[in-house]
């Protein structure tokens, strides 16, 4: 392994063309950055420490005989080397971020500094209930706008993510079929159309999943999943907005079948911030759908967290909710309903899912979004993304194959497929040439019933103008892999890295340093 005076690892980057590589493997400002093992001697230290009293030490025969190991930097060096990564990081703040179905939009700082008011902030979950009860009227107050914005008829807090409040969702129905004695039904039926996580919690609740096709224009074949119900179904999962980016139309013919064969209806609602303000849930005969706070109301998410994904539920789910749940008496006292069977009202709860009451940031950021754009403004949320997703759409399908363009406007996402591209060229150089040009990449290769799919959420908060730089940037890149531009095969070439080998990555992570981490990996 050959490490440079700057810890550049060559072998580590397919640095594009050979004229881009530098002595350092610096490329203008953008900085090369090893690991902090790698650049602070364990044998140094950045701190002058005095010279220790003499005192006796306690700690029996339990002292440290070998060296802790610990880089030794200086204080600057330590600021260099942070400062260096935290460039290397894309986000929100820095540009147009067009993953599709993660919803990265603009997060109002307004939402910051709510969440971080001490009495939101600064608490403790087992603080007495009269302590909090600021904190607990967020909550209270979150719920209620959740519950009228879905037209259902509770909601739970707590899941801590979307998937988790699938799980949450599912585990009501389970509930709900078991107190009918019928828990004999195993099978939830998803449509292809359905997000990847639908069938992932369908199957770790313990259900049987099926699949129900797409029809041609990408929506659910509503013809497969009735003639599939029946006495063995316990109920289906239908993403609405879909995953093609499509609003599920005949959502509510579905419903009525499903609960005509006993079954019950969970919609995942992660794409929510497409249809708010302008339709309800409820109205479409949903029993359970969850609410992922990071992507309709705003709050910063990627990178692993954190999200909230409450549970809104009809009339026939709620009983079997969560505990812990707010309530508020009509004296204005807000309590915490914590245990089952605390009166006649909540015998039914189906359990915890987590140990406290939710994502108290995270509430306090939505009711914060909620409050500061009102109902209009939520509607017009909505309206402004589908308009931003079809100015996409739009302005892109005579160079990009549009596979539902037919089918009539999309709602918040704009899909792309591969086809048409020169021999060889794939989504993959798109993406990769979109880097070049200063952009994240849209979502790629999902969802799985495009080939070569691109999906892209502008998401309300992207101006004209920068859409139009994305557009142009898009345009210009998918003329390239038409064209059989060689050059874009081995995009990005003002990059850091170029091509890594995503699937070693993820298969073998190398989460450990040790002294010669690559060479061990490649073994
Ligand atoms: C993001 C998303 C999920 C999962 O939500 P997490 O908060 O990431 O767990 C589920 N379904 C759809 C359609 C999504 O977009």
């Amino acid at each position: 392994m050959t490490i440079n005076a700057s810890g550049w690892r060559p072998e580590l980057g397919v640095a594009g063309e050979a004229d881009s590589v530098t002595f350092t493997g610096n490329k203008g400002l953008m900085l090369e950055e090893a690991l902090i093992f790698e650049i602070g001697s364990t044998e140094t230290t950045g701190v002058d420490f005095a010279e220790a009293a003499d005192a006796s030490q306690r700690l029996g025969g339990l002292a440290r005989t070998a060296p802790i190991g610990l880089p030794g930097l200086s204080e600057p060096e330590t600021v260099r080397h942070y400062t260096r990564l935290s460039r290397q990081n894309y986000g929100i703040d820095l540009g147009f971020f067009p993953l599709g179905s993660c919803t990265m939009k603009h997060n109002p700082r307004l939402n910051e500094k709510m969440a971080r008011l001490p009495g939101f902030a600064d608490i403790h979950p087992l603080q007495p209930v009269d302590t909090v009860q600021g904190a607990l009227g967020v909550i209270n107050e979150l719920a209620v706008w959740l519950i009228k914005l879905t037209g259902m008829h509770g909601v739970a807090m707590s899941p801590k993510a979307g998937a988790h409040g699938e799980l949450c969702g599912i585990l009501c129905i389970k509930a709900a079929l078991e107190a009918r004695g019928e828990g004999h039904r195993k099978v939830i039926l998803v449509p292809e159309s359905a997000h990847g996580t639908n069938p992932a919690t369908a199957a770790f609740a313990g259900y049987q999943v099926e699949d129900i096709p797409a029809t041609p224009e990408g929506r659910v074949d509503t013809a497969a999943l009735k003639a599939r119900l029946g006495p063995d179904v316990a109920g289906v999962m239908i993403t609405n907005p879909n995953t093609c980016g499509l609003f599920e139309r005949d959502l509510k013919e579905i419903s009525d079948a499903v609960h005509a064969a006993g079954g019950y209806v969970y919609c995942d609602g992660a794409n929510f911030n497409a249809i708010v303000g302008r339709v309800r849930p409820g109205d479409l005969g949903v029993d359970a759908m969850h609410i992922n706070l990071h992507k309709t109301f705003s709050t910063p998410h990627g990178g692993g967290g954190p999200g909230s994904g409450p549970v809104v539920l009809s009339e026939a789910l709620a009983p079997f909710g969560p505990l812990p749940f707010t309530e508020r008496y009509a004296d204005g006292h807000i309590t915490l309903v914590e245990e089952e069977s605390v009166d006649d009202r909540h015998p039914h709860s189906f359990g915890r899912m987590v140990a406290f009451h939710g994502q108290m940031g995270m509430f306090t950021r939505a009711l914060s979004y909620i409050l500061s754009h009102g109902a209009d403004g939520l509607r017009q949320v909505a309206e402004d993304a589908v308009l931003n997703a079809n100015y996409v759409l739009r302005s892109l399908e005579d160079v990009l194959d549009a596979p539902f363009a037919a089918s009539g406007p999309c709602m918040h996402e704009a899909l792309f497929s591969d086809d048409g591209m020169a021999e060889g060229f794939t989504t993959l150089d798109i993406a990769k040439g979109l880097i070049d040009e200063g952009f994240h990449p849209m979502t790629v290769y999902f969802p799985l019933v495009v080939h070569g799919a691109m999906l892209v959420e502008p998401t309300e908060t992207e101006s004209k103008a920068a859409l139009d730089q994305f557009i142009g940037a898009l345009r210009s890149v998918a003329a390239r892999a038409k064209a059989g531009d060689p050059s874009l095969k081995s995009a990005p070439h003002f990059a850091p890295r170029a091509r890594l080998d995503e699937t070693l990555a993820a298969r073998k992570p190398v989460l450990v340093w040790k002294e010669a981490p690559l060479a061990e990996a490649a073994e």
